[in-house]
């Protein structure tokens, strides 16, 4: 039978290297080998690697032997081998036990597998896995020019796999017979793409650089344009849904919330305001994501989007990550709506609405009430946490859904939520996390988006700095004398700690270590607050009112604790990350981050927001053990310098997508995405994303290319949502 895409791999290898495949690479039909693609290309007499691997890493290089020595142990019978090998300036030890390879010999190039082992002071590998270049078999393939080296596992050398994809090349020499393209002629033509047979062997076995570039090239496209597809088959299923147009009306309640607002909208509020009213008025559902700048006032958009839809006779509800965020939106929303905000209250207005609270935490009794005031629409804004999206909450006309801080919630949850209307609602997604331009084109590529880029006016802005323990422990002090100024001065301020403390032990992880580093290493454990605050109140900040905040409180407890801070009550909240997100307090001035190290980039950006809410000035010090040469050093160098979240999202996705490369790289990712960077593939994601629309906005979609419409349901059922996860 003809070998294709789909055979399994126990039919053409061997059973140990089919089943080394299939157990520590994860790839088991003819298709997953092709596409498991070199990771890099090493070339004979050209410095690549052995300057600078790493102690534990496991790596595969292309060497040439330097010398050979071999002298009878000391201490015990047989005799040991150093084979010193080379790469042009790199040089690392070899040790062999007992060795019989003849053929390793002054001068021979092989390939030399394992883990980097280290013995004084000096890097060599113990007993590697080696494939000497002197066999007649694959000369011819030892001459190329570069070599490719794979992904390996302990039984599956980067070789073997050369081999193994060596032996699915037909008798045209090359995959032709194996692969069927997906990507139409003429979408190829426009591109310049390779043919995807011609892309597999050149990635495979390719002669110059430029090989490899154009075929990663064409593999890229493949990728994209099905991500693309993907999306814009979503987009399209979502504008055919039938949604209920909602618009605005004068005298309501959006009139009421703009005659009440104390400030005047920014440009930027009133222009994405503009476009939200006309998208309400329409009876396709909005898709739309609103990224704004940390304090760039999204909540007050979002509110006169919900204002108008309840004017026009629905209900709208508001998605917070926290119940800290929850509560303090409907103190809010409450508050700006005054007697409008209470129908049915003593003092309520009678053409008011209610703003209800629906949080987990919320007493039998009152969570009864809320659902009550939900199901039967006497309720026009409900506030709630993820107890929104429970069974049981019923609303009475669903029209608008807003999700506060999108990162914290995944697309499941925001479709559980739209699924509560009895017709689609409209859906406002909200993020302060800046999105470059090909994460909006790809993790977001289904919603469409507005940008509010100006800061309300008036903001005094937050300088940041970072205090670099190790190097200069004095500034330490300096940061809390400066904190004491502020409280002096009547401002308030927060420390930020990586973690809770006390009792909970070993289950004490952070509350939240979003895109920091994972922590791999011996390092001590992360800073407490409970620790911190009493080392404060006994030091530094003695005689200051402090208090804590973290999510092991009870919400009662945290929402009071917050309101004392609010009211002024406080000066210094030590707390955790829950202060991260959109917590308002514009008296709040100061920051003091412990083990800033210990945090995201977007995350560190997102913290500081909190102190740029007023007029005054903010302050915010990242203070960390890193020395300032590290990278990590230097990346919480970087936080302090910019204060462009755009800038910061980018550097946050570099950081991340290094770690995403290194743990995926030995285990053969089966997400769709494997060459494609969000960082480096912007024009090509755009490009494919302008082709994928084209594509499904005709008549016949993708009824005459049948390729990719298969490629696109594969992706669907393989780990799309994994991979959008992930980035
Ligand atoms: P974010 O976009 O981070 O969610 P918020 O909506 O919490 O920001 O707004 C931050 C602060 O700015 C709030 O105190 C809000 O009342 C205030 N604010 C919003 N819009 C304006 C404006 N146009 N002028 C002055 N202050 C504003
Ligand atoms: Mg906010």
């Amino acid at each position: 039978m003809a070998v294709t895409l789909e055979t399994p791999l126990s039919r053409v290898l061997g059973p140990k290297t089919a089943t080394g495949m299939a157990e520590q690479l994860d790839l088991h039909t003819v298709r997953d080998l092709l596409r498991h693609y070199p990771r890099r290309y090493a070339r004979r007499g050209e410095q690549t690697d052995l300057a600078d691997v790493q102690v534990g890493d496991r790596v595969t290089v292309l060497a040439q032997v330097r010398s050979v020595n071999t002298r009878p142990m000391r201490n015990r019978k047989g005799t040991l081998t150093e084979v010193v090998v080379g790469d042009g300036s790199g040089r690392m030890k070899l040790v062999f036990f007992n060795h019989r390879h003849a053929s390793l010999r002054v001068n021979a190039w092989g390939m030399f597998a394992g883990t980097v082992g280290e013995y004084r002071g000096e890097k060599q590998f113990a007993h590697p896995d080696m494939h000497l270049l002197d066999g007649a078999d694959d000369d011819t393939d030892w001459a190329r020019a570069l070599v490719p080296i794979y992904p390996a596992s302990k039984d599956v050398s980067s070789w073997v796999i050369q081999k193994s994809v060596k032996l699915l090349i037909g008798a045209g020499g090359g995959f032709g017979d194996l692969v069927v393209d997906p990507i139409p002629e003429e979408i190829r033509a426009r591109h310049g793409l390779l043919s995807l047979a011609a892309a597999l062997l050149d990635i495979h076995r390719p002669t110059t650089v430029e090989d490899v570039e154009r075929a990663s090239h064409r593999l890229k496209w493949d990728e994209a344009l099905i991500l693309q597809l993907t999306l814009a088959a979503r987009r399209r299923a979502a504008a055919l849904e039938p949604g209920i147009a909602r618009p605005r009306r004068a005298g309501g309640l959006l009139d009421a919330v703009d005659a009440a607002l104390p400030f005047a909208l920014t440009e930027g509020q009133r222009a994405v305001g503009d476009e939200l009213a006309a998208e309400l008025d329409r009876d396709q559902p909005m898709h739309r994501l609103l990224q704004g700048e940390v304090g760039s006032g999204k909540t007050v958009v979002a509110l006169r989007a919900m204002a108008q839809v309840v004017d026009a006779g629905g209900q709208a509800a508001l998605l917070a990550p926290t119940e800290v965020l929850a509560a303090q939106h409907v103190r809010g929303i409450r508050q700006l709506l005054g007697p409008l905000g209470r129908a049915g209250e003593l003092d309520g207005a009678a053409d008011g609405t209610r703003v209800t609270l629906l949080t987990g935490s919320l007493k039998a009794a009152a969570k009864r009430e809320a659902r009550a005031e939900v199901a039967d629409g006497r309720a026009g804004i409900v506030v709630g946490t993820h107890a929104l999206l429970q069974e049981g909450v019923d609303f009475a006309d669903l029209g608008l859904v807003v999700v506060d801080e999108q990162h914290r919630f995944g697309v499941e949850q925001r479709d559980a939520l739209r699924a509560k209307g009895s017709r689609p609602p409209h859906v406002l997604v909200m993020t302060a996390t800046p999105i470059p331009r090909t994460v909006a084109m790809t993790v977001y590529g289904d919603l469409e988006i507005s940008t509010l880029r100006q800061l309300p006016s008036g903001r005094g802005g937050v300088s940041s700095s970072v205090v670099p323990m190790t190097e200069k422990p004095g500034w330490l002090d300096r940061a809390w004398a400066r904190l004491r100024e502020e409280v002096a001065a009547g401002q308030q301020a927060y420390v930020v700690c990586p973690r809770i403390g006390d009792l909970a032990g070993p289950d004490d992880e952070p509350e939240d270590a979003d895109g920091a580093p994972a922590g791999d290493d011996d390092r001590r454990p992360p800073l407490a607050v409970l620790d911190v605050a009493e080392m404060l109140r006994a030091g530094p900040l003695h005689g200051l009112r402090l208090d804590v905040l973290h999510g092991r409180l009870s919400p009662e407890d945290k929402e009071a604790r917050m309101r004392a801070f609010a009211a002024g009550e406080v000066d210094v909240l030590v707390a955790t990350t829950v202060v991260e997100v959109g917590v308002d307090v514009p008296n709040a001035t100061v920051m003091v981050v412990m083990d800033a190290d210990r945090f995201g980039v977007s995350q560190l950006h997102q913290l500081r927001g909190r102190v740029a809410r007023g007029a005054h000035p903010g302050l915010c010090l990242l203070v960390s053990e890193a020395r300032e040469a590290s990278s990590t050093g230097q990346r919480l160098a970087s936080v302090a310098a910019t204060s462009d979240g755009f800038e910061l999202a980018r550097l946050d996705l570099e950081t991340r997508r290094e770690g995403d490369v290194l743990g995926a790289a030995q285990s053969g990712s089966r997400s769709g995405v494997r060459l494609l960077s969000l960082l480096e593939d912007e024009e090509l994601i755009a490009a494919a994303r302008a082709e994928a629309t084209a594509m499904l906005e005709t008549e016949r979609g993708l009824a005459d290319h049948p390729g990719l419409a298969a490629e696109v349901a594969r992706l669907a059922t393989d780990e799309r949502a994994d991979y959008l996860e992930k980035t």
